[in-house]
């Protein structure tokens, strides 16, 4: 009698757990498809950033390329410190950004403008807009003179700050303010960047591009090379001016120069950096062409696949400051080795022959 009691308890409370997790579950799949309909009608109407909540410093290096259409804005952080390479053509679009990755009320410890075009300055205005609180420490760019009203603007806003905010201001033609070519920041989780003198009488504001090489916090983990928007004639100088040596120019990840453009890439370039990836920074609707045909050529001639914002979003690279931590990188949306709309052969210069 107690035994069949025992069992006819146990038979009972088998069922209600199995009841219990049946409805556990039903409420985990309602909850998962509630967040997939949720994550879809965010795809139909996608808002112009994502806010990017995981930004919380410590060794881990993170590497955004933002999507800001045509032109280039970088945002770095590792530890407490905060870098950004240029802000993009628009200071709206580039204010989302600083709204998203939570800058406001913050210290950006460098910024570099890596050339005098709008499409990497004018977005950079947005920092110093008051209503924002943000304490730019250092500013780096090559202080050529411009007559454009907007850069300008930018130029008026940084003496502004040296003088109320002790921002320094430094010129990229001398980069440490002490003769040499390579000025080195250290980051506060370990991190390195390295800002590089551009060549002293390019052709063009391009061609006046700073190079800046990124060092993990883990340098056999993680490297980058970022080059703004120089062409052949910089490009090819990089070279010469020893950077292939010191601070060296084989990375993990490759900045495409100049938005992907056939006058920013060449074999020899590619030798030398040697990249596993390329990223590329574009608006889909432009009028350049980029990407140019002959770049992707180079780039799937050398094994090496790329991203590129206006197809895949931003682009988030990750390496956790461990050594043999490797790195990822993430796109928001997409595979790799896209096309976009606006892509074709450029019949430039210097590029011609370059068509197959
Ligand atoms: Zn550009």
């Amino acid at each position: 009698m107690l035994k069949r009691a025992v069992f006819f308890f146990l038979a009972l409370a088998s069922l209600a757990v199995l009841i219990g997790w049946q409805l556990q579950r039903s409420q985990r799949t309602k909850r998962f498809s509630q967040t997939h309909e949720r994550s879809a009608r965010h795809r139909l109407a996608k808002p112009p950033v994502t806010t990017f909540v995981t930004d919380s410093g410590g060794r881990e290096l993170i590497v955004r390329l933002l999507d800001i259409e045509q032109g280039d804005a970088t945002y770095i952080r590792n530890g407490s410190s905060r870098v950004i390479i240029d802000g993009g053509p628009d200071t709206a679009a580039f204010g989302r950004y600083l709204d998203s990755l939570n800058l406001n009320n913050s210290t950006i410890d460098v910024v570099i403008l890596s050339h005098q075009h709008l499409d990497h300055y004018s977005g950079l205005r947005e920092l110093f807009k008051t209503a924002r609180h943000i304490h730019v420490r250092y500013f780096f760019e090559n202080k050529d003179p411009a007559p454009a009203v907007t850069l300008g603007e930018l130029r008026d806003s940084i003496l502004s700050r040296m003088d109320r905010d002790s921002l320094i201001y430094r010129d990229t033609d001398d980069p440490c303010s002490n003769g040499r070519p390579v000025c080195t920041i250290a980051m506060s989780g370990g991190a390195k960047l390295h800002i590089l003198a551009p060549l002293a009488n390019g052709d063009g504001p391009n061609n006046r591009s700073t190079a800046v090489k990124l060092i993990g916090p883990d340098s056999t983990s993680f490297t980058m090379w970022l080059a703004g928007d120089a062409e052949h004639e910089e490009i090819s100088w990089f070279e010469t001016a020893g950077y292939a040596r010191n601070p060296g120019m084989r990375v993990n990840v490759l900045k495409a120069d100049h938005h992907g453009s056939c006058n920013g890439v060449t074999p020899r370039y590619l030798a030398l950096t040697a990249p596993q990836w390329v990223v590329a920074s574009l608006g889909a609707r432009n009028d350049y062409g980029h990407m140019h045909t002959q770049a992707k050529d180079f780039y799937r001639g050398a094994l090496v696949p790329w991203y590129r914002t206006d197809q895949n979003g931003t682009i988030t690279i990750r390496s956790p400051g461990i050594v043999g931590g490797g790195f990822t990188i993430t796109p928001e949306r997409g595979g790799t080795d896209l096309d976009g709309p606006s892509d074709r052969v450029s019949r430039q210069p210097g590029c011609v022959t370059e068509v197959r």
